[in-house]
């Protein structure tokens, strides 16, 4: 029955894909090869006729199997044996390569969705950047080093945006903190860095200066090391986190793009899906306003990630 509430809540927004109006009725079932019947609706007003995507739409396999690969490669498990796994269970066999291609389209499509939300925060933010490895395939060949720039509450735990990039010069750090500024307003006063020099004018440029208080609206908070001033903890942790969680990685084989969109749905995982023990709950329970109600949290983002189009 619960699942039932949900599916039921997953419409309600529901609107034509024609004309956009609101009042749309059930209209018969289509017969799917994958994935059963699937609700047909029509629309009352210009009587277009759709089904909803859920996200899976002309996918061969099913949404199980598609959220349960994410899941295991997140948990740790590389997407050859999870083909392996995979294997002795389902009679289609999928190849590792498409497994990796389901875990980036919809790592994708979840954190569009997440990288949209309002965060309720505490007061500061810990920004860092860690080296990575990426095997190139096609034209060029070889290992390049890459920068993983990303950024946590201190409060809520929750890993607040991030970038995967070929650098980390100004222009990279300025697209993570204007995503930090972004969903943090009227939350954050505090930004914590290392020493790179190269945060001090990005960060003072991207909150601004206040004239009436003569004073920029962020302060800047730039922990050194080497000086004995310790380390910034939280986004230690977390880097540690990711470390322990991405050597299984191997480093990342191809694009650029597509070793960005694994690292946001490492994001996905660790604010949405594994407990943090620090909190004991998740950091999206506390920074967000989302409910998740379903066991399978990564089909129920798919769902809300969906909804977004309507
Ligand atoms: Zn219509």
């Amino acid at each position: 029955m619960k699942s039932n509430n949900v599916k039921e809540n997953k419409y309600k927004n529901l609107c034509c894909p024609k004309c956009k109006s609101k009042l749309v009725k059930k209209n018969g079932r289509r017969k799917t090869e994958n994935r059963g019947l699937i609700q047909r609706y029509q629309c009352e007003k210009c009587n277009y006729r759709f089904t909803y995507d859920d996200g899976f739409f002309r996918m061969r396999n099913n949404p199980k199997k598609i959220t349960c690969a994410i899941d295991l490669f997140y948990r740790g498990t590389s997407t050859r044996k999870v083909q392996e796994h995979f294997q002795s269970f389902y009679p289609h066999n999928s190849h590792n390569s498409t497994i990796y291609r389901w875990i980036i389209k919809y790592s994708s499509m979840i954190s569009s969705y997440t990288d949209s939300l309002k965060l309720k925060v505490g007061k500061e933010i810990q920004v860092d950047e860690m080296e990575y490895h990426r095997r190139q395939e096609h034209k060029k060949k070889g290992v390049v080093k890459d920068w993983f720039i990303d950024s946590i509450d201190c409060q809520t735990r929750y890993m607040v945006a991030s970038k995967y990039a070929k650098k980390r010069e100004k222009i990279e750090l300025k697209e993570v903190l204007a995503k930090v500024k972004y969903k943090t307003e009227g939350y954050v006063t505090t930004i914590t860095t290392d020493g790179y020099t190269a945060y001090e004018n990005v960060v003072k440029k991207t909150w601004g200066y206040n004239n009436k208080q003569g004073k920029y609206k962020i302060a800047h908070n730039k922990v050194i090391a080497s000086r004995g001033e310790g380390f910034n903890l939280f986004i230690e942790r977390l880097h540690n986190s990711i470390r322990e969680r991405t050597k299984i990685f191997r480093g990342f084989h191809g694009t650029i793009e597509s070793a960005h969109a694994i690292m946001k749905g490492y994001g996905v995982f660790y604010n949405f899906i594994r407990k943090h023990q620090a909190i004991n709950c998740c950091p999206y329970e506390l920074a967000t306003n989302i409910k998740l109600k379903e066991s399978n949290k990564w089909l129920e983002l798919i769902w809300l990630s969906r909804l977004q189009n309507y």
